[in-house]
C-alpha cells in the first residue's frame, strides 16, 4: 500500500514514517523546498521546474535520518511540496491511499503570526486536502491536530473536569490571549472538517498534546526545547500546566487511525496533565545531579490540571507510555545528541 506523509522529516513525521516502513508500506514523503530551490523557481520556466518537482531535498539534515530508517531504500521516496503553493502535492497523492498531514509549524513568538503560523497551518491544510480531493486513490486522510484545538474554551479547568473530544477551542479567545499557535491549529482543524464534510472526504484527526520522546530528527523540536529548558540551568519554570504524550504513542494512532476502517472523528490523546512544579520533581528524582528550575516564574495560582479522556484513542487500541518514561526516554535522547550535557 502508498501512503503519504507530509512534512516527513519532523519529529512527529518521522516517527510515523518509521512505523509506516516497519509495517510493509511504501512511503511518499514530502519536504518544503530548502531556499535554493525558491531561487530556482523564480529563475526558470515552470516546465524547467517541474523536472525538479520530485526531487529530494538537498539539505542533508532533513533528509539523513529518513535515509536510515529500515526500509527506506526499497519504500521511501521523498519529494518536494510546498503547503502554500497550490497544487504542489496533486502528482505526489496521486496513487496514496491514505495522507498523513503532519505538516504545520509549531513555534512560540512569531514576529507575524498570520504569515509564520496560520497561513501555513490553515492554507496549507486546504492545499493538501484539495488534492485528496482530485486524488481518487485516496480513502482517509489523517491529520495531525492538537489538544490546543480542544482545550482553549471558556469552560473552567481543575483536576476533577474531564475534557473530551466535544470540546472545541474558540478562535477569538486564542486570539485575545494572543496564543498564536493554538489559535493555528484551531483554525486549520475547522477548516479541515469544513473542507472534508463539503467535498466528501473521510478524515480523522489525531489530537495529542505536547508530545516527548526520543527524537529521529538532528534538529531540536519545540516540545523537546521545552524539555531541554527544564534540564539546562534556568533558575525558574512557568506557570503552566501541559498535556504530555509519548511521541511513538502518537504515531501509532496515526497508523491505526488509517488501518481501522471504523474509526472517525477526532481522537485526543494525553498521558497526563501535570503542572511544570511536579514536572521538575519528577526529574530531580530521576537526575539527582541535575539543577533543576526550583521556583516558579510567577506568583499567580498555579495553573489548573484537568483530565483527559482516553476511552476514545483507547478503543482504537493505543496504550498509553507512563509519562516519566517518556521524559527519560526525551531526557536521555537530548543528551545522547549533545543538547545537554550532564
Ligand atoms: P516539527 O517542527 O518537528 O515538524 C513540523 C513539520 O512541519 C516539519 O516537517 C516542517 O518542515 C513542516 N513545516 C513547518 N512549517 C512549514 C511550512 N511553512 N511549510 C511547509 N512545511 C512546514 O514539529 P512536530 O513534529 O512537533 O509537529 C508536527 C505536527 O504535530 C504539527 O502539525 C504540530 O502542530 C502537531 N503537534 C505537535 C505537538 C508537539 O508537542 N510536538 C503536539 C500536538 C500537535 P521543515 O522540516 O521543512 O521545517
Amino acid at each position: 500500500k502508498v501512503v503519504c506523509v507530509t512534512g516527513a522529516g519532523g519529529f512527529i513525521a518521522s516517527w510515523i514514517v518509521k512505523l509506516l516502513l516497519e509495517r510493509g508500506y511504501t512511503v511518499r514523503g514530502t519536504l518544503r523546498d530548502p531556499g535554493w530551490m525558491r531561487q530556482a523557481r523564480a529563475a526558470l520556466p515552470m516546465e524547467t521546474l517541474n523536472v525538479f518537482r520530485y526531487w529530494v531535498s538537498a539539505d542533508p539534515k532533513k533528509t539523513e535520518h529518513l535515509h536510515a530508517l529500515d526500509g527506506s531504500a526499497e519504500r521511501l521516496q521523498l519529494f518536494k511540496a510546498d503547503l502554500l503553493e497550490e497544487g504542489s502535492f496533486d502528482a505526489i497523492v496521486e496513487g496514496c491511499e491514505c495522507v498523513f498531514h503532519t505538516a504545520s509549524p509549531f513555534y512560540n513568538n512569531p514576529k507575524d503570526p498570520q504569515v509564520e503560523l496560520i497561513d501555513p497551518a490553515v492554507k496549507g491544510t486546504l492545499n493538501v486536502l484539495g488534492s485528496c480531493k482530485k486524488a481518487s486513490s485516496v480513502k482517509r486522510v489523517i491529520l495531525t491536530s492538537s489538544m490546543a484545538a480542544v482545550v482553549f474554551t471558556e469552560k473552567p479547568l481543575s483536576a476533577d473536569v474531564m475534557v473530551d473530544e466535544t470540546s472545541y477551542s474558540i478562535p477569538e479567545l486564542c486570539e485575545k490571549a494572543k496564543e498564536w499557535y493554538v489559535l493555528s491549529k484551531t483554525l486549520a482543524e475547522q477548516a479541515a472538517w469544513k473542507f472534508s464534510k463539503d467535498n466528501g472526504i473521510d478524515l480523522v484527526t489525531i489530537n495529542p498534546a505536547m508530545v516527548i520522546g526520543p527524537l529521529l530528527q538532528p534538529t531540536l523540536n519545540t516540545s523537546a526545547q521545552i524539555v531541554l529548558y527544564l534540564i539546562s540551568g534556568s533558575p525558574v519554570y512557568l506557570n503552566y500546566s501541559f498535556g504530555w504524550v509519548n511521541v511513538k504513542d502518537v504515531a501509532l494512532a496515526h497508523v491505526l487511525a488509517f488501518e481501522t476502517p471504523s474509526a472517525n472523528g477526532r481522537y485526543g490523546m494525553v498521558d497526563k496533565v501535570i503542572h511544570f512544579s511536579e514536572v521538575v520533581k519528577i526529574i530531580k528524582d530521576m537526575y539527582p545531579s541535575l539543577t533543576v528550575p526550583e521556583k516558579c516564574a510567577d506568583d499567580e495560582p498555579f495553573a489548573p490540571t484537568y483530565q483527559v479522556s482516553r476511552e476514545r484513542i483507547t478503543s482504537l487500541g493505543v496504550e498509553f507510555t507512563p509519562f516519566e518514561t517518556s521524559l527519560r526516554e526525551t531526557i536521555e535522547c537530548l543528551k545522547e545528541k549533545g543538547f545537554v550535557s550532564f
